[in-house]
């Protein structure tokens, strides 16, 4: 039969000699391999003692920002919702009420806001379609958690201190 590559090797059926039926060739190539790595840098590091510097790209977990008087800056609209490729955020609009101009800067605000961190791909296309500056991703890492329902960040968990409460 004629061959479809000039790649094919006849197979040795010769028999075993003694050394290669006690494997020896095999260990001794085996051993060079691992003693050829232990004079070789270490591709793997002490974590979490060591941790690895993170790219200046890098996305982590959402921030929900406030202005300078502390007010939140989130007035609800929307458009990161619609934005997010993941469908990972959700939300609920209130009116804001009078006496409350400390609290929230737009007359409108966000009384539920999340974010299924299960669902999130970190693309950032919530940040940008922010016309309030009131939602970016930080450089912390999302920690590992054991329950689904924990990784369903509230707007509590996202909020940024109020530093005007602050002593
Ligand atoms: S980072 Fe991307 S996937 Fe995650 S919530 Fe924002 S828009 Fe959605
Ligand atoms: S975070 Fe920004 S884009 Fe999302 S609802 Fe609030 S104001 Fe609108």
């Amino acid at each position: 039969m004629e061959k479809l590559t000039k790649k094919s090797v006849p197979v040795n059926r010769s028999p075993l000699t003694l050394s290669e039926r006690m494997y020896l060739p095999s260990v001794v190539k085996g051993l060079s391999i691992t003693l050829s790595h232990v004079f070789k840098k270490s591709a793997t590091i002490s974590y979490p003692e060591e941790k690895r510097p993170f790219s200046p790209v890098f996305r982590g977990l959402h921030i929900l920002n406030r202005d300078e008087e502390g007010r939140e800056r989130c007035t609800a609209c929307g458009l990161c919702a619609l934005a997010c490729p993941a469908e990972a955020i959700t939300m609920e609009a209130a009116e804001r009420k009078t006496g409350e101009e400390n609290l929230y800067r737009e007359e409108k605000y966000a009384a539920r806001y999340e974010i299924n961190m299960l669902r999130c791909i970190f693309c950032g296309y919530c940040e940008e379609a922010c016309p309030k500056d009131a939602v970016y991703l930080s450089e912390t890492v999302m920690p590992p958690n054991f329950t689904r329902d924990s990784f369903i960040y509230k707007k509590q968990d996202m909020l940024i201190p109020n530093k005007n409460n602050q002593k």
